[in-house]
Parts: structure tokens; sequence; C-alpha cells
């Protein structure tokens, strides 16, 4: 049976905002990151295809609906103003997500959940393909996988899923350092991931792989910075995104924070590790910051072109004085300032200044459980 409704899953990649969300899988099949409480307590499950193909129908059914509404009634045949309409007072989290995806071309699909790649590959090259044909608008389908997963796929498997259109997959790296992947029981080895990224690569699969700065904490940044490098430089993946550490409730890694098992690197010296990742990357990638928990979303570019640009950002951070430093993170880290640019803005600077004053026991100087707080609201 039909419904005007479909599964959503708790996530997607920042570059995915605007992407049809349909869920293949349930939850995560490995579960056990120490970083990552996405999915603690939910048990992972196959979906039956026939099930995905329902919530396809059901999002068709949707985008059916508000096309022939903007016919209709008193919008004068604008679809555009229906899904204004629709994303101001959404029935459902269903209709929201039609909405913002028609809102951008209705062009791209991402695959929910964690590893979407673990289905068995005929049900996902069927599922891909039952949705590009119901749903033509569709040119880009994207989804999350896991290293591991991708280093066990045939590469005539991963051929058949691009040739299915398959567009692109995205991989949480998050380090190249053996020790730290085991310290964070990320089940997975530095080999692995170059097998699995290559895997992709080579099927004709755009990579986009996500780095975790400041994952290696006080004591294993510079291995975690110089051997992610390694690891990428022999993937050569299309896209390298970082985000930065973020420690919440429900991550094991929490408890390890609280008893000091695992010692937080601060924003300054997060920044100094990133410098260290994009010195040793040696590869073609283009390398984008744009997660909100970044303090320097501004570092951007094509490698190795843009490298210099790159690091020249690094620089201007780091030749601050300290004053102004705790400044820009402060301000960074409240939603005052975008980038370092914005330090220039006399009004800003300000107001930074003011969050300092009200943050701080002394007036001057806030700490850093207060700006890691800060920084984990957002997420
Ligand atoms: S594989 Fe990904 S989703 Fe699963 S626990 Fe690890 S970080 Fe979380």
């Amino acid at each position: 049976m039909m419904t005007d409704s479909f599964e959503l899953g708790p996530i997607r990649p920042p570059s995915e905002a605007y992407s049809l969300l349909i869920r293949a899988t349930k939850n995560c099949p490995w579960n056990r990151c120490k970083f990552c409480h996405i999915y603690k307590g939910q048990r992972f499950e196959l979906r039956p295809v026939e099930e995905v193909k329902q919530d396809i129908l059901a999002a068709k059914a949707i985008q059916d609906g508000l096309k022939e509404m903007a016919q209709k009634s008193d919008y004068g045949g604008s679809l555009e103003a229906v899904v204004m309409a629709v994303l101001q007072n959404p029935p459902s989290q269903s209709y929201f997500n039609i909405a913002l995806w028609l809102s951008h071309g209705g062009t791209g699909a991402f695959l929910q959940d964690a590893n979407t790649l673990i289905m068995p590959t005929p049900d996902l090259v069927e599922i891909i393909k039952f949705l590009k044909q119901t749903l033509p608008s569709i040119t880009q389908v994207t989804s999350y996988a896991r290293s591991k997963t991708a280093a066990r796929k045939k590469p005539a498997e991963l051929k058949a899923l691009h040739e299915a259109g398959l567009s692109r997959l995205h991989i949480g790296l998050e380090s190249g350092y053996d020790p730290l992947l085991e310290y964070m029981d990320k089940g997975v080895t530095a080999a692995e991931h170059i097998k699995g990224g290559r895997n992709i690569v080579e099927s004709g699969i755009s990579l986009c792989e996500y780095v975790v700065l400041g994952l290696g904490g006080k004591k294993m940044w510079r291995e975690h910075a110089t051997e992610t490098a390694k690891v990428l430089n022999q993937i050569d993946p299309a896209f390298i995104r970082v985000r930065t550490l973020t420690v919440k409730q429900g991550m094991p890694l929490y408890e390890e924070v609280q008893n000091g098992t695992f010692v937080r690197a601060s924003d300054e010296e997060i920044v100094e590790e990133e410098k260290l990742l994009i010195e040793n990357l040696d590869c073609h990638a283009y390398f984008v910051s744009d997660h909100i928990t970044n303090l320097l979303q501004e570092i951007e570019g094509r490698l190795p072109d843009d490298k210099a640009k790159m690091l020249a950002a690094i620089s201007r951070f780091q030749s601050l004085s300290p004053g102004e430093r705790h400044n820009f993170r402060v301000g960074r880290r409240v939603g005052i300032y975008n980038e370092l640019a914005d330090m220039a803005n006399s009004q800003m600077h300000e107001l930074a200044e003011r969050a300092i004053e009200k943050l701080s026991d002394d007036g001057k100087k806030v700490s850093d459980e207060t700006i890691y707080f800060l920084m984990e609201r957002f997420i």
C-alpha cells in the first residue's frame, strides 16, 4: 500500500543537504567507533528491496502531489511557490525533504544509512535503477560506505553499481594511523582503507574521504596527521573533507575524556595538526572544510595547486597575537565569525569581545571546556 511518507535516517553528509534521502539500510553494521554516537543502541537492518521501493514510490507520490497542487491551486502554476510554502510549514519530515530536494532541482539522491555498500550488490543495483527510473530528474546517487566493505567488494560489483548510477561514495576514513584506528575501535586498518578506497576510485565511482581533525588528541596528533596524509596520497580520492572531533554523551570516548584517559587537543593544536596534514598531502583531491565544527572553514582548494593558498590561511591564524586568536576562536564558536576575514569587521570583533567577557570567569579567557561546549551545540 502506498503512503505519503517514507523512512528517514538520522544523518547525511553536509554536501547532501539538498538530496532526496532514501533509507536503503538502517543504522550501522559496525557501530563500535568510540567517537560516534549516531546509531548506538540501534540494531543494524538490511531493509527488503520491496520496502525501499515503496519508499521511492511514496517520495514520487509526494513530488507529484506538490506538482499537481502548483497547477490546480492559487499558486499560479509555480512549483517554487508550493515548495516554499511546504518548507515554511511542512506537514511531515518526508514533505520537508521532498520540498528541499525540489528547491534545488531534484537532481541528487542520498542512500542512507551508515554503510549501504554492505547490501548484496544485485539488491543495491536494483534499488538504484528503480530510483532513477521512478524519478528521472535524479542524475546523482550517492551513499555512505565503510572501507572494509569496499575492500571486500569485487571490482566487477563496484563497476556494476557505477553503471547502475551510483555516482559517489562517502567514506569515514577518520585517520590513517593504525594505533589510533585501533584505539578508536574503527574496525579497519590503514591497509584496508587504501584497498577499499582504491577499489572505489578504480571502479569510476567518485570518492569522498572524511578525516577527523583532533582525533589523535594531545598524544597522537602528529602521527595522525602524517599517516593520514600517506593513506590519502595512495587512495587519491576526488574529495577530502575534514571535520573536527566532537565528544558527546553517548559516545564511548566521552567516558575516556571524563576520566582523563583521552586528552583532547585545543583548537590551536588542531590547526597545527591540520597544517601538518596539508603539508604532507601529495594527491589531486579537492580539499573541503565545510563542516560547522571546523575552526577555519575557509581552508579549501584543489591539491596540489592550492596547497600554498590553504597553508596561508593557517599561517594567517597562527600569526595573530594570542589575544586575537582567542577572540577568533570564541567569535567563531558562538557563531559571530564565519572566517578569519570577518575579524576586520569592528562590530563583529566587538561582539566577540563581549562574548569573552560573558563566558569567562576572569573576563579575559574562556576555558577550552566552554569552547568545546559551544562547538558541540551545533551537532
Ligand atoms: S562506522 Fe561510521 S556510523 Fe558506524 S560507528 Fe563508526 S563512525 Fe559511526
